[in-house]
């Protein structure tokens, strides 16, 4: 079954709003596994990065797939190192080497550098011009950092990926993101698994005989937000995937809305360094 939501970055590019995550998964053949599995179970976007190292693998899932380019939403991120005009062109570069492909859906700052991300920035915008990123975008931007960032910009990032799971909602930075039209995305949707024994997650699931991390992810994806939950096991590939046949009613959304504590499991991006 091909997932069936998608959305449209500045009215312009469709982006799945469901896809894989592949931080942590080595490259070569765990990587290129993970990749290909998504791509038969109906997924159609692939979330990697610089930093993953494994780009190598990404592309090469994405050709053993046999899909054609135009129907795989690939992203990847500039590392805190390539940060500056012509280190983040020069970054693309590798990573479009790496993967072999001649350009990237989306290409993402992975964290705010307040010193050097208008410098950045101006090359992203430079790149999307080429086409060489059909969209780009931002990653742990807090909503100073974007009121930073578009004092000097020229186009609003398509999408900002933040850490967000029912304990941390991130209520502020969504409404950030929308005024500006940036798509919110979760990275560490299902909270690295450590939301999965929710008893409110769990009751849940169990009342809609799905599992707790179908649960979530619906939970996001009827928030209007996107989301790219991590397996290198295909049996959670397809489990996460699987989140289109079932609804959550207001009830569920609500208690799930409840769930929020603030907490943080990865940096808190004034803070981290990288
Ligand atoms: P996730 O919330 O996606 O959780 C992944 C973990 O949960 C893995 O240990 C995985 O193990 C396990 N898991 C996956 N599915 C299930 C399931 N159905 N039931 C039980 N356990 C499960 O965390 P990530 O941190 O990986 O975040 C997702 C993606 O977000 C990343 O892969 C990356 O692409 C992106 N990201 C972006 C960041 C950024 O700074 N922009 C930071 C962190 C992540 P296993 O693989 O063994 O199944």
């Amino acid at each position: 079954m091909n997932h069936p939501m998608t959305t449209m970055l500045h009215e312009t590019v469709e982006m799945p709003m469901h896809g894989l995550g592949v931080f942590q998964t080595p490259d070569g053949d765990e990587a290129i596994n993970a990749v290909y599995w998504a791509l038969e179970e109906g997924y159609r976007l692939v979330d990697t990065a610089t930093i993953y190292r494994n780009e190598a693998g990404v592309g090469e899932g994405i050709r053993r797939s046999g899909l054609p380019r135009d129907e795989v939403f690939v992203t990847t991120k500039l590392w805190n190192s390539d940060q500056g005009y012509e280190s983040a062109l020069a970054a693309l570069d590798t990573s479009l080497d790496l993967m072999r492909l001649d350009h990237v859906d989306l290409y993402l700052i992975h964290w705010p550098n307040p010193e050097l991300t208008a410098e950045t920035w101006r090359a992203l915008e430079h790149l999307q011009a080429q086409g060489r990123a059909r969209a780009i975008g931002v990653s742990n931007f807090k909503p100073h950092h974007l009121d930073q960032l578009m004092s000097t910009a020229n186009v609003a990032p398509a999408v900002n990926q933040v850490e967000l799971h029912p304990s941390l909602q991130q209520h502020e930075t969504r409404a950030a993101n929308g005024e500006l039209g940036t798509v919110t995305q979760a990275w560490s949707p299902i909270k690295q698994g450590r939301i999965l024994d929710d008893p409110v997650i769990v009751s849940i699931a169990e009342s809609l005989d799905v599992t707790p991390a179908q649960v979530v992810l619906r939970w996001q994806l009827d928030e209007g937000i996107a989301t790219i939950p991590k397996s290198v096991r295909r049996e959670r590939i397809r489990e996460n995937g699987d989140v289109f046949g079932f609804t959550l009613s207001d009830a569920d959304i609500e208690a799930v809305r409840a769930l929020d504590i603030g907490d943080r499991i990865g940096p808190d991006p004034d803070t981290f360094e990288g």
